[in-house]
C-alpha cells in the first residue's frame, strides 16, 4: 500500500505490553509525524476485534498465561491473519513474536498453538535469558546493528519459510546464534528496550514498507547516543 496516512494497530495492551513495548507505537507515530505522515493509532483490547484495515500491527511481550490467552483470542478473531494476507506490516516482540509461530511453550512448557503466521516454533528453554542483545541484521534489510534487551524463557527454532532478523553477537535471542525472524513484512524479535527506540532504522524500515517511498532523514543524535552507550557496554572495545 502507498499512502501518507497510516493506521497503526496496537494489539492487546491489556495482555501484551511489557518492558515499555508501547514505546514502539510512540516511535512510529513520532517518526511518521516528522515526515508529515499522519497516523491513526487504535489500541485493541483483548475483548475487541482486530480491525483488518491497519497498515502496521504491533504486539509486545507478555507473561506466559496472558500470552496463551492472546494466542487463543487472536486465532479466534482472525483479523490479524486477514491483515497479513492483505500485506500489512507486523512487528511483534517476545511473547508477541513467539505467538506468530506455529507453536510456543506454555507456563508448564506444554505446547500451545500459535497463529502460524511465521514458519517457526518456540519451546521452553532450560534457563531464562535476561540481558542485552546485539546483533548483525540480515543485510537484505539494510539496517545497522540491533541493540535491545531480552527477558524470556522461550527458545525458537526457525523453519525454511522465514529468515533470521539478525545474527547475535551478544545475548541469546532464538537460542541458536540468531535473533528474531521475518517473512515479507511480518517481523518478530526478542528485543525489548523498546526495540524501535533503540533501533530507529528498523522503525523507518517498517514505515517505508507502508508508504512505499524513501523517507527524509531526521536528526537521530539522541537515539544515536543511546545506541552508542548500549553497544559500548556489551561489545568488546
Ligand atoms: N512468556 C514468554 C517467555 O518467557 C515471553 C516473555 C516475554 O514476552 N518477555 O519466553
Amino acid at each position: 500500500m502507498s499512502s501518507d496516512r497510516i493506521k497503526i494497530v496496537w494489539i492487546y495492551p491489556d495482555l501484551l505490553s511489557t518492558y515499555g513495548d508501547q514505546g514502539n507505537v510512540i516511535v512510529l507515530e513520532r517518526r511518521a509525524a516528522l515526515r508529515g505522515i499522519f497516523t491513526d493509532t487504535v489500541h485493541v483490547r483483548s475483548d475487541e476485534s482486530v480491525p483488518v484495515d491497519g497498515d502496521i500491527y504491533l504486539m509486545g511481550g507478555g507473561e506466559d498465561r496472558p500470552q496463551i490467552l492472546a494466542a487463543q483470542r487472536l486465532r479466534n478473531d482472525g483479523g490479524l491473519h486477514r491483515a497479513v494476507e492483505y500485506g500489512s506490516v507486523v512487528f511483534a516482540v517476545c511473547a508477541g513474536y513467539q505467538l506468530l509461530g506455529t507453536e510456543f511453550g506454555g507456563e508448564e512448557g506444554q505446547p500451545v498453538a500459535g497463529l502460524g503466521l511465521l514458519d517457526m516454533r518456540s519451546g521452553r528453554g532450560q534457563k531464562r535469558s535476561v540481558g542485552e542483545i546485539a546483533g548483525d541484521v540480515d543485510p537484505a534489510l539494510g539496517v545497522p546493528m540491533i541493540t535491545g534487551f531480552e527477558n524470556h524463557q522461550g527458545i525458537t527454532r526457525l523453519g525454511p519459510g522465514v529468515r533470521p532478523l539478525a545474527k547475535t553477537r551478544v545475548g541469546v535471542g532464538n537460542g541458536d546464534g540468531t535473533e528474531g525472524a521475518y517473512r515479507g513484512h511480518v517481523v518478530g524479535t526478542y528485543m525489548h528496550g523498546p526495540a524501535l527506540v533503540r533501533n530507529p532504522a528498523l522503525a523507518d524500515l517498517l514505515l517505508r514498507w507502508v508508504v512505499g517511498r524513501e523517507l527524509e532523514r531526521i536528526d537521530d543524535s539522541w537515539a544515536g547516543r543511546l545506541r552508542e552507550e548500549r553497544l559500548a557496554t556489551v561489545l568488546p572495545a
